[in-house]
């Protein structure tokens, strides 16, 4: 097991949700935390209350689809403590609804600009800083959308994919140097995600029935273990794992599934 004690964190996405949950975590293990999101206000009541406990912390403002943002993130992390030996790569928004209800603009161009590309542009930029140093582990927050592709979240899935490949090919090509890359695909959790993602009557009526949530805390702690006991995945909770073989050998069966699904909910609306 590593000990992260006094290790420089990067977090995106650090303002709500698993992002703020994993401060907290990884502050109670001893690690300098660099915090980015938009919301400044927020990620500054945050180190205030990180620092009240004895911890380290800046907030530093970033639109991950801001390419002068994620730069000056990096720099300012990199001027001030000299490496980064932890990004934990996890801002995201999402969409629940019809495919031919998302907009051109934020439902489709916005969202893979920032699950996809703004994660690999952040990625981009810290990697120079870890080859430099010789190793680093950069820990990617996909989803288990990012696995198997259920209706109503079309675009949010192909980002989530896209999110996976990136992880394991850049895994392959760091690893030889001393870096580390991992996935953590997560099922529904409760967080704030669900106030970001626009609502829509589809979203409205399934959202009652995901009655089997995970607690942010509980997926932030497990990013932290996978930090200390770095692996290539982390499926949570792990019987998706199972669902998600089952997609890969019946893929007949389960487009059968959702076909029922996606005609039942059609004619309800
Ligand atoms: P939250 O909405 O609570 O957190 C999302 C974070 O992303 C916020 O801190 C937000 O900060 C940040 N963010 C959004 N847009 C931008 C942007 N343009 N630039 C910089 N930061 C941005 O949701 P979660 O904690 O649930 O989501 C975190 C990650 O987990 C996402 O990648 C999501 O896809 C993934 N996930 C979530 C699941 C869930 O059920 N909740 C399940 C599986 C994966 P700000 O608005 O201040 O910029």
């Amino acid at each position: 097991m590593i000990s992260l004690e006094n290790k420089v964190v990067l977090i995106t996405g650090a303002s709500s949700g698993f992002g703020e949950d994993a401060a907290w975590f990884f502050s109670a293990e001893g690690c300098k935390l660099v915090l980015a999101a938009r919301r400044i206000d927020r990620l500054q009541t945050l180190v205030s209350r990180i620092q009240d406990e004895g911890g380290e912390a800046i907030a530093i403002p970033m639109d991950i689809t801001n390419a002068d943002d994620i730069e000056n993130m990096v720099q300012s992390a990199v001027a001030l403590y000299d490496r980064i030996d932890i990004l934990f790569n996890n801002a995201g928004i999402g969409r629940v609804d019809w495919f031919e209800n998302h907009t051109p603009e934020r439902d489709i161009d916005l969202l893979i600009r920032v699950n996809l590309i703004g994660l690999m542009q952040v990625t981009r930029s810290v990697l120079p800083q870890m080859l430099e140093q010789g190793n680093g582990h950069i820990i990617n927050m996909a989803s288990v959308a990012g696995l198997i592709s259920p209706p109503l979240i079309a675009s949010y899935s192909a980002s989530k994919f896209g999110v996976r490949a990136f992880t394991d090919a850049l895994r392959r090509e760091v690893a030889p140097l001393g870096i580390k890359v991992s996935g953590i695909y997560p099922g529904p959790a409760s967080t704030e995600f669900g106030e970001h993602i626009g609502r829509s009557e589809a979203y409205g009526s399934i959202r009652s029935r995901i009655r089997m949530r995970m607690s942010s805390e509980y997926v932030a702690r497990r990013v932290v273990d996978v930090a200390k006991r770095p692996r290539r995945s982390l499926v949570i909770p792990w019987w998706f794992r199972i669902v998600t073989i089952f997609d890969m050998l019946f893929p007949v069966v389960v487009d059968w599934i959702t076909y029922i699904f996606s005609k039942f909910k059609h004619k309800l609306e």
